[in-house]
């Protein structure tokens, strides 16, 4: 059984090295974290009040009964297949797998039959993934898809010893050709982050590194994004903006 929480699309991929790409987007629910340092407030179905990240509609299990269960790959395919009926590319749409925590179905027969699919009918297939849990490559097709790895550091309030999974980053680096790592910065903390972001890239092979502005609104992403962009300069990082938040703030589905 694979739980989405949405598929959207025909869009563009708001962040990260595809930016600007067309992509249809299929988020998976459940995530092994929750990040609460995160600090968006949100209520549940049931009124409680919550912190955690943007998409906590897709990590918080009472947001569940609004998640569709699928029992086979074809059905996801389908649905995908309908919303890009009209489109008239000549190229590929890009699938953007994202969550939640996606890896958290890695070893499901049903989510491996959605990869290969997209991947052999020649589709660019990105996983959008903490990069903190355990996972194997045991076929060709998986080495054609991009991790855009968004390990999270302290920030997060998530531990240490969760977050950072350096077997899985080395994994996903010596088996794939372009995946990346993508930092979640707070300007406050630019100090704490750095210190981080360096431990982490000692410990595994040379990749390209993107630094993205802590922020679920416009506002706070312009109040983060200058001090972000310096960091990057500073250090040889590439900046990544939220496209899809500047454009149409924290609204869903787009
Ligand atoms: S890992 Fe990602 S999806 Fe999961 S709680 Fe943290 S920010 Fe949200």
């Amino acid at each position: 059984m694979l739980e989405i929480n949405e598929i959207f699309g025909p869009t563009i991929q708001g962040e990260g090295k595809l930016v600007g790409t067309p992509s249809v987007f299929i988020r998976f629910g459940k995530c092994n974290f929750n990040c609460i340092g995160f600090n968006v407030e949100y209520e549940t179905p049931s009124g409680i009040k919550k912190c955690g990240c943007d998409t906590f509609y897709a990590v918080d299990r009472e947001f569940k009964d609004s998640w569709t269960n699928y029992k086979s790959y074809e059905e996801i395919v389908n649905k995908v297949d309908n919303l890009t009926s009209q489109n008239l590319s000549p190229y590929k749409m890009d699938i953007v797998i994202t969550g939640g925590e996606p890896l958290l179905y890695w070893n499901k027969v049903e989510f491996q039959k959605l990869l290969e699919h997209y991947v052999i009918q020649g589709h660019q297939v990105t996983i959008e993934t903490n990069a903190s849990l355990n996972l194997n490559f045991s076929h060709e097709y998986q080495k054609e898809i991009i991790f855009s790895m968004s390990v999270k550091l302290s920030n997060s309030l998530e531990s240490l010893k969760k977050r950072v999974n350096y077997e899985t980053l080395n994994k996903i680096l010596n088996n794939t050709e372009n995946s990346y790592l993508k930092f979640v910065i707070d300007k406050n903390l630019l100090a704490v982050a750095k210190d981080e972001i360096r431990t982490i890239l000692e410990n595994i092979p040379k990749v390209e590194v993107y630094l993205m502005p802590l922020g679920d609104t416009a506002q706070s992403i312009n109040e983060n994004c200058e001090e972000v962009i310096q960091m990057a300069i500073d250090y040889g990082y590439k900046y990544c903006d939220r496209l899809h938040i500047r454009v149409w703030d924290n609204k869903r589905g787009v």
